[in-house]
């Protein structure tokens, strides 16, 4: 690896890395992939058990996706999204306004799943402002939300690991105290709870609904907080919140759509319509960037004037709707319907959720096993509900630990969890190297 990776470090700043962590577990060099395995320039296997941070959906280079790409390059490979447009985009909307829920209709496609969540918030609070709300301009989101990295989604987002030191120049939000099933306030459990802890959004809709343009959500499961997991009825209480409010509710399905939780989507879970949903990462299969937010047709109309009315949504990418990245996803769609994934996936995650509950359930610095879908999380603890000081960085321990053994774990702090690929055979040689590493670095803290 040694010349690749002294290579890589003299050029490369990685995302959301100390780099000097690097001198110690310097880069990877990867050189091909195939299914659940990436593979490195000396012949290494590792099993991608976080989905390459969660977008990779059907495996690394799955044939049939490849394939799509490599016909679409040859006809066209990028075009101007404005006045121009394209058969594989087209495929795409109608396709998934047949699985979205009812009413999603309208797409408007960005690059990256933050530009998204900024996107939307911009055609909310344009939304109110040309229909006689100038006021309702500011957002509401949960504590240890997570939604992107750009500066309107760092703000809404309440990781302080993330945004903590950007806080003087971020937008000012309203933050809403947001479920936590594992340490419940309240002593409920999930499971079984009436959603006790709605009563913060009560409160704070009661306080600043009327100036507020919407609410940021990522429903049922808070990835970056550590795989937090709550239940649909929140979600349920929320949609009624917000109409009754006139709040918008923009689900951020970035991470959650396309079956991670066992539905197509988690709004799915709720049987809630929310009036922005965004997607990205499973979106084409974790192939090429793409996102997207979709809306109501009472959203788009208000936007839907003579060009001197100036009502457009003068909001735009580069590469808004790229064809190769529309290609991959309409082609991650035809593999859904033709080789049932979700119902296969559902199937796995009984047996996933059971062999890694069988196994870390042993162990006394075992928290919680948490799971939906096919994600699975173990909150590791120093004893009943404490948790492990963060200085210590057991998670990243395990993980070079894991990575030692051949396979990737890329924990979110004391929380280790998987989230494979939906196709994944090779449930327990992953659970068997993550139990052992755990196992193994517990003992010597
Ligand atoms: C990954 C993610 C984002 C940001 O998407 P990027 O493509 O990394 O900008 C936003 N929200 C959620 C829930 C995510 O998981």
């Amino acid at each position: 690896m040694g010349n690749w990776a002294e290579k890589d470090l003299k050029y490369i700043w990685h995302p959301c890395s100390q780099m000097k962590d690097y001198e110690e577990l310097p880069p990877i060099v990867i050189d091909h992939a195939k299914g659940l395995y990436l593979y490195d320039i000396e012949g290494n296997r590792y099993a991608d058990v976080v989905s390459s941070w969660w977008c990779n959906l059907l495996g690394h280079c799955n044939p049939r996706i490849n394939k799509a790409v490599k016909t679409q390059i040859d006809k066209l490979e990028h075009v101007i999204f404005a006045n121009f447009t394209h058969k594989p985009v087209i495929t795409l909307c109608e396709k998934l306004a047949k699985i979205l829920p009812e009413g999603l209709c309208k797409f408007n496609f960005t690059d990256n799943g933050s530009s998204a969540i900024e996107a939307a918030m911009k055609a909310s609070f344009q939304y109110h402002y040309q229909t006689g709300n100038p006021q309702k301009k500011r957002f509401m989101a949960l504590t240890d939300a997570y939604h992107g990295e750009t500066i309107g989604a760092l703000s809404v987002g309440g990781v302080d690991l993330y945004s903590e030191i950007y806080k003087p120049i971020l937008l000012d939000i309203i933050r809403i105290q947001g479920p936590d099933c594992f340490r419940c306030p309240y002593g409920k459990c999930r499971d079984n709870c009436e959603c006790e802890c709605f009563e913060h959004a009560e409160k704070m809709f009661e306080q600043f609904g009327d100036e507020t343009s919407a609410i940021l959500v990522e429903p049922l499961l808070q990835g970056s907080a550590g795989m937090k997991i709550y239940p649909p009825l929140y979600l349920k209480k929320l949609r009624k919140l917000c109409d009754e409010y006139k709040v918008h509710l923009i689900a951020d399905e970035i991470a959650t759509g396309y079956g991670r939780t066992g539905k197509m989507f988690a709004c799915n879970h709720a049987e809630i319509t929310p009036d922005f949903m965004c997607l990205s990462k499973g979106l084409t299969g974790g192939y090429m960037p793409m996102a997207v937010f979709v809306t109501t047709q009472k959203i788009y109309d208000a936007f839907y004037a003579d060009y001197n009315e100036n009502k457009a949504f003068m909001h735009s990418h580069t590469y808004s709707g790229n064809p190769l990245a529309a290609a991959a996803a309409v082609e991650v769609l035809n593999i859904f319907e033709d080789e049932n994934i979700l119902k296969k996936a559902n199937e796995k995650a009984v047996y996933f959720n059971k062999i890694i509950k069988d196994k870390f359930l042993t162990l006394k610095n075992v928290g919680e096993v948490r799971s939906i879908g096919l994600i699975n999380a173990i909150e590791l603890v120093k004893h009943d509900k404490v948790p492990f000081d963060s200085k210590l960085r057991i998670g990243y321990q395990i993980y070079k630990k894991a990575l030692k053994n051949g396979v990737l774990l890329r924990p979110l702090g004391n929380v280790i969890y998987f989230n494979p690929p939906l196709i994944i055979d090779d449930m327990d040689f992953v659970t068997d190297v993550a139990f052992k590493c755990t196992k193994e670095i517990l003992h010597n803290n």
